[in-house]
């Protein structure tokens, strides 16, 4: 059952309610930055371009992804990767040896790494046979412990994005926070959730700059959501988790989005090359259809293959031993010439 009026202090963990958030002496005077003369901090005075702490709300690179996104400021939070935010997400909410978080196997591993961590129960309701939500049966398996629901669409690693309106119910009658994770969105033809930040109060939405923005050295990850709930992730994030070579390099990137949209363009064709392709090898039995920047492959022996494939130089994943991903491997695209490497690799396996 639904609260009727929904209060995102009855899901965030009582001890993290009680904190108030750090404040660095600086926050009080931003907008005087080049007046004054910073003291306060223990820096080394010397300029070097990085002597001084980074902006811990990281304003400028916010303002830029708020726009690109058409969310506030108010509405972002970023981490060292979606892994801090994830990380962050399940220390604010979840409390260790009580709470429990549902994920939909086969899906991303870090949620069971971090659950496992914070000693979090998780409670598996795998993906039907084509890989979507089971919804009757997620909801049925809620517990008054469940704080968190994870979707990741367009998923790792079955690549497919799950329906709309299975997502929807879901948000709406899941009486704790759905965190979607769109690491792969850039190459899906599926709106952002993001959008709908308005209209559900228990949404969390991931984003990353590791994937289709080439940025996965730099760690940056994204996380859109009420202000609320931006909040109580401030209080709880490392005052500096964003460093400054990150930050300017993130500026630098997004503010020319033209190479990023071109490289999606062609890991989009090279996508639907190497399925097309890979399907005619004639070991393979399927090709899944890919809304990411993979493809998620079945073989007649995938520790067989995988193997074969490391003896000839290259490595894709194998992802047999996960649930409904028997004789599975997951495959990244690649470019041109990588691609047709493996191609011609897969042709000659005996
Ligand atoms: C790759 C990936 C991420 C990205 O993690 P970062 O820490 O931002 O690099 C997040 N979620 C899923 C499902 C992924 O596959």
């Amino acid at each position: 059952m639904k609260f009727e009026v929904f209060d995102i202090n009855n899901l965030v963990r009582e001890n993290i309610r009680k904190i108030k958030p750090y404040a660095s002496a600086r926050d009080d005077f931003k907008d005087f930055e080049s007046e004054m003369v910073f003291l306060d901090a223990n820096e080394n005075p010397f300029n070097n371009g990085l002597n001084r702490y980074p902006d811990p709300q990281q304003i400028k690179l916010k303002e830029v992804i708020g726009k690109q996104k058409e969310t506030l400021v108010e509405n972002i939070l970023l981490g060292n990767g979606s892994d801090e935010v994830l990380d962050l997400i399940f220390r604010a909410f979840c409390e260790p040896n009580k709470d429990s978080v549902i994920i939909l196997p086969p899906t991303y591993g870090m949620y069971e790494v971090l659950a496992e961590t914070n000693a979090i129960e998780v409670i598996k309701v795998p993906l039907s046979d084509k890989f979507h939500p089971e919804v009757e049966n997620i909801l049925k398996s809620v517990k008054t412990s469940s704080k968190l629901l994870f979707l990741c669409s367009p998923n790792n690693p079955t690549a497919n994005s799950f329906n709309a309106d299975l997502i929807e119910k879901l948000i709406r009658e899941f009486t704790g926070i759905v965190v979607i994770d769109e690491a792969y969105i850039d190459f899906s033809q599926k709106e952002s959730w993001s959008n709908r930040l308005d209209e559900f109060q228990n949404l969390i939405v991931i984003q990353t700059l590791s994937k289709a923005y080439g940025l996965a050295g730099i760690r940056l990850g994204m996380c859109f959501a009420s202000k609320e709930i931006i909040t109580i992730l401030n209080k709880i994030k490392p005052p500096y988790n964003i460093n400054s070579l990150t930050q300017q390099k993130a500026l630098e990137i997004l503010s020319n989005t033209e190479n990023k949209n071109k490289e999606v363009l062609e890991l989009l064709q090279q996508r639907e090359f190497l399925a097309l392709s890979i399907a005619e090898i004639n070991f393979v039995e399927k090709v899944y259809h890919s809304d990411a920047n993979f493809l998620l492959i079945k073989v007649d022996n995938a520790n067989k293959r995988y193997g074969q494939l490391i003896e000839k130089g290259i490595v894709v994943r194998n992802r047999t031993k996960e649930i409904s991903c028997n004789n599975c491997l997951r495959i990244t695209v690649g470019t041109l010439e990588e691609n047709i490497k493996l191609i011609n690799t897969l042709k000659k396996l005996q």
